[in-house]
């Protein structure tokens, strides 16, 4: 019973190492240090400001969604 216990213990202490091993060596994955770097426009249509990546395109005006693009600059 007892032996048991130390061997899940020791298997899970080599599990860990190991993530944490395989953690170690690989790169951090790319946040965003810095918000400012990231391009926000401006939906033409709701205000919603989105990544430049993100945004939808429609005649030089930028969209946040399908639908907003769709409907147009708002009035
Ligand atoms: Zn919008």
């Amino acid at each position: 019973m007892l032996g048991r216990i130390l061997i899940i213990m020791v298997l899970v202490g080599l599990g860990l190492w190991l993530l944490k091993k395989t953690m170690g060596s690989r790169k951090p994955p790319p946040t965003n240090p810095n918000p400012e770097q990231a391009k926000l426009i401006v939906c033409a249509h709701c205000g919603a400001r989105v990544p430049a990546t993100d945004a939808l395109w429609k005649e030089g005006q930028g969209y946040c969604s399908m639908t907003h693009r769709h409907l147009g600059p708002k009035a």
